[in-house]
């Protein structure tokens, strides 16, 4: 930082973060006393990027602006997720306030509305009798910050191979880098399973048109792009799986080698497969108890909101 950037921009707060120093096997981050981490707020620069919905798009706003605010990030590429998300509440705070508005409808003037004949429903708004309009809560966002958990520094899935034999499959979080290419990755085949699905509907409006074997022909075809999808699915999963996977450990000897890896995800039965994607599910959860209480203006209902959407995307969005 320049000296007159460094007279200007000022530390806002410092915080811990979920995941221990320890479980990182490269230096990612640079801890500072007592493991606490200096946030700083965002620029101008920085909220115009947040707002691009393009940058949005490719996570390169959680990138720069991680990069710009917490200077003691050297690699956010290989920064584990739940670091991630713990970092960005710390920078919104950094730069907004300790408490952040939240928009919610009240579930039961909602259910009321529309439980009533449409013709009644303006009655009903204009004598007060219900709010379906968003109320604005008030979210700690310090709170959540400060009572985040902490993540377990080992995961791991013991496999049983034979009698004495057993192997421990050693689990960590996803980095930044990894999530992102799952996430982008997983949405485009959902994206082409949705289009094949509309695609499969037109078909079968306009099979008449075709004679029988035709039609078979068109069926096979169809089935088989299906399935090919179903595989690619497959393999992302497998492949996000893979990336969690830190080593394995065998009589004693620890196994990072690629090609061992594959070898015991190949071969484990369904029920092991299962076992270890809880545990990679466990890793990359979340440590922040998002959950804001509301109370309705207009009903006085009271409910809690248990978990407060603020993935990457949408995070920055609800600007003040
Ligand atoms: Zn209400």
């Amino acid at each position: 930082m320049g000296k007159l950037k460094s007279l200007i921009r000022n530390v806002a707060l410092t915080t811990k973060l979920p995941c221990e120093p320890e479980s990182y096997s490269s230096p990612v981050i640079e801890y500072g006393l007592n493991n606490e981490i200096e946030i700083y707020p965002m620029t101008h620069t920085d909220e115009i990027l947040m707002h691009n919905p393009d940058s949005l798009l490719s996570n390169m706003a959680v990138k720069n602006i991680i990069t710009s605010c917490v200077p003691a990030v050297k690699d956010v590429d290989n920064v584990y997720t739940p670091d991630i998300e713990a970092l960005l509440l710390a920078i919104k705070i950094a730069s907004v306030d300790d408490e952040l508005e939240i928009y919610n409808v009240c579930p039961k003037c909602y259910e009321l509305y529309n439980q009533t004949k449409e013709e009644n429903r303006q009655k009903l708004i204009d004598e007060k009798k219900v709010l379906i309009d968003p109320q604005i809560f008030l979210f700690n966002a310090r709170a959540c910050l400060e009572s985040m958990e902490k993540v377990p520094s080992k995961f791991i899935v013991p496999i049983k191979i034979n009698d004495k034999d057993t192997l421990f499959i050693n689990i960590k979080p996803l980095t930044l880098k990894e999530s992102t290419e799952y996430e982008l990755n997983d949405f485009n085949i959902k994206n082409a399973i949705q289009h094949f699905i509309i695609d499969s509907k037109n078909a079968s409006e306009n099979a008449d048109m075709l004679s029988d074997i035709d039609n078979w022909k068109e069926n096979r075809k169809r089935n088989n792009e299906f399935n090919e999808l179903l595989v690619e699915l497959d393999k992302s999963v497998l492949k996000m799986i893979k990336s969690s996977i830190d080593s394995i450990t065998y009589n004693e000897e620890l196994l990072t080698d690629e090609e061992d890896i594959d070898d015991v995800l190949s071969s484990i039965n369904r029920k092991k497969f299962e076992e270890i994607r809880k545990c990679v599910d466990d890793a990359n959860r979340s440590r922040l108890n998002k959950s804001v209480k509301c109370k309705c203006k207009c009903c006085g209902f009271e409910w809690t909101n248990e978990n407060l959407e603020f993935n990457f995307s949408n995070f920055f969005g609800q600007s003040s």
